[in-house]
């Protein structure tokens, strides 16, 4: 009877195992599919089983001994496939190489059959107790032997692995050996209970939690989720590029023809009027790249640009520009440069500009009157130079509840008392992203009503040799561009006069035109030019297909450089990858257009 119960419960858990199991979607792995013939083989052989039982209970002698005996035999295959299965997981799991699993799985089908094929010859002797049945004979000492085999196998793979002892993978087989153990126990005090079919359905339950077999259904659902997150991602990446545009090109006439009207205006109000216009526009542009920043950090998109520079040239012009900003504001601007710093540095200079100047910005912002210290110090180990920049200031100060919350996005502290202090709060935040982003640390002390104190620490790399460019720009400051004839490509006219504009300054000689069409002919009908200037979003024919067409013209040699309002990150690396020499971000920024000037006039 205890034979019969054993095996009915066997029996139930086998049969859920299979209804879950297979009821569930599944991923198609060697995992998986080695446990599904090993579910499969047990629920055949636990029916088996109870099938031999039920002889038991119909009187031995009366069943012909060949169908025993066959039933018997066959219950023999499930004793060398059933470890068979175990040896080939276990050797998966452990060695993932899908090659060499595939030769052991081959090597094992063939040494099963032949096994199979031994066990079917070998003799088989059932005794009968009082009705209880035995299995004793060569076969079946031939089928445990095997069967203890492949056990033994699985043994040293994990001697071999023992490290990975802990994997929950390993659960089931260890689980397999402990069963075994007390199996044979009980066997040694109760020799006639049939005990083996259970203990492997039962190692099958704890398989059944330990193979790996993510959810699909789980997945599928995560991955339409990211998929949507991914294409909403995407429609933010395109709403900020046209937002970037749509904003840039108004604003670019705006800035150029203001700076432009500042310096030839001569009546006092009316500067002060057009001054305002400039420090407007030039401020909305700050926001607007803040926000194309911290979208671009957000996206991971941003890139550290390292290349060599003069460390005192760098930091002289963080000087002018902060000083720009100061205006009228009485306050002592003191600057201090710890004089071993080396010349010549490798680092992202214009991201490194970019840090300090948000500090000194609102070192200026925020001080009313006394002073602000801006000081560089540095610590130099082999050929690293660690800087230390901090700035500080004897303005409003920052509450110490609000020290942990300035580097967060759109946190602005003292609103009352700040309420003419223009800002977004974007700019710590993307400070303290781009120190992280350069492996720096940026730290804020601060009393309330005293000042403030932001101390960065970054590593640049030391050059010791003298950059070369830096000699020639020393000999060509000031360069005279009159000999040079630009062309400016662009469909909109106000981009073209405001380009213009900003060309004449430099005493160039200047053609405009108002499509890629009109380019072409130009050069088809042979004009000479220096430098072509190519807006990219025209109707029609880009400015990339203008170019492609340009290419085309046989000796075609003129540098072409990019111009466009659509400034967000990547666009540079994509312009010239386009075949466009150089970029330039409009509102073109006047430095930028002399340095790519410089670079393709004068060469
Ligand atoms: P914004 O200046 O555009 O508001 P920031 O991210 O640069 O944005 O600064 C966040 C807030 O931190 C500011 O609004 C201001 O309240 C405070 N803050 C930053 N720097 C200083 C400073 N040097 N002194 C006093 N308060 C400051």
């Amino acid at each position: 009877m205890t034979n019969l119960y054993f095996s009915i419960c066997a029996l139930f858990c086998i049969v859920l195992i299979i209804v879950i199991y297979f009821s569930k979607e599944r991923i198609d792995s060697k995992e998986t599919q080695l446990y599904g013939y090993m579910i499969v083989s047990s629920f055949f052989d636990v029916v088996l089983v109870m099938f031999a039982l039920s002889f038991g209970y119909m009187n031995l002698k009366k069943i012909p001994l060949t169908l025993i005996q066959l039933v018997n035999k066959i219950d023999f295959i499930y004793y060398i496939f059933w470890p068979t299965a175990l040896l080939l997981y276990m050797y998966y799991i452990t060695y993932n190489d899908l090659k060499k699993y595939n030769k052991l799985k081959t090597v094992c089908i063939l040494l099963d059959v032949i096994f199979i094929i031994i066990e079917f010859f070998l003799p088989i002797v059932i005794i009968n107790n009082d009705g209880i049945m035995g299995v004793v004979g060569e076969a079946s000492t031939f089928v445990y032997t095997v069967a203890i085999g492949y056990i033994g196998l699985m043994v040293i793979i994990l001697l071999f692995n023992i490290k990975k002892i802990f994997n929950k993978k390993y659960v089931p087989f260890i689980a397999l050996i402990g069963f075994l153990i007390i199996g044979l126990y009980i066997r040694y005090i109760n020799p006639t209970l049939i005990i083996i079919p259970a203990i492997l359905v039962y190692v099958d339950l704890i398989m059944f939690f330990t193979i790996e077999n993510p959810d699909v259904k789980m997945i599928a659902e995560l991955n339409l989720a990211k998929e949507q997150a991914e294409k909403a991602n995407n429609a933010k990446s395109e709403f900020l590029s046209s937002m970037s545009h749509e904003i840039r090109t108004p604003l670019n006439a705006i800035v150029g023809f203001s700076t432009d009207l500042k310096e030839k205006i001569q009546d006092e109000e009316q500067k002060e009027e057009i001054n305002d216009i400039v420090m407007a526009s030039e401020s909305l542009l700050e926001i607007v790249n803040g926000i194309l920043d911290i979208s671009k950090i957000e996206a991971n998109k941003l890139e550290i640009v390292n290349t060599e520079y003069s460390f005192r040239k760098v930091f002289d012009e963080l000087v002018v520009l902060a000083k720009a900003r100061l205006g009228e504001k009485p306050l002592d601007f003191r600057i201090s440069y710890d004089e071993s710093i080396p010349k010549y540095l490798y680092g992202d200079y214009a991201r490194l500009k970019q840090i300090i100047l948000n500090l000194l910005t609102n070192a200026i912002k925020y001080t009313n009157d006394g002073y602000i210290d801006f000081s560089v110090n540095s610590v130099k180990k082999d050929n690293i130079c660690r800087l230390i920049i901090s700035v500080e200031d004897s303005g409003i100060g920052i509450k110490q509840e609000n020290i942990d919350k300035l580097f967060s996005k759109f946190e602005r502290f003292d609103k009352e008392k700040n309420i003419t202090i223009e800002g977004t709060g974007l700019g710590l935040a993307i400070t303290k992203k781009l120190v992280e982003l350069m492996n720096g640390k940026i730290v804020a002390q601060s009393v309330y009503g005293k000042g403030s104190k932001f101390t960065v620490a970054i590593d640049q790399v030391i050059v010791n040799k003298e950059i070369e460019e830096e000699k020639k720009e020393l000999k060509t400051t000031v360069n005279d561009f009159s000999k040079y004839k630009i062309l400016v490509v662009d469909d909109n006219l106000i981009n073209l006069k405001v380009a213009t504009k900003l060309l004449e300054s430099f005493k160039l000689k200047i053609d405009t035109c108002e499509s890629g069409f009109s380019c072409l002919d130009k050069i088809n009908n042979d004009i000479k030019y220096d430098l072509i200037l190519m807006d990219d979003m025209m109707p029609k024919l880009s400015g990339v297909e203008t170019l492609k067409k340009l290419q085309e013209i046989e000796g075609f040699s003129i540098p072409v450089i990019a111009l466009t309002a659509n400034a967000i990150s990547g666009m540079k690396e994509k312009y010239l990858n386009d075949g466009f020499n150089d970029y330039l971000a409009k509102p073109i920024d006047k430095i930028e257009l002399q340095r790519v000037l410089e670079e393709f006039l004068t060469k």
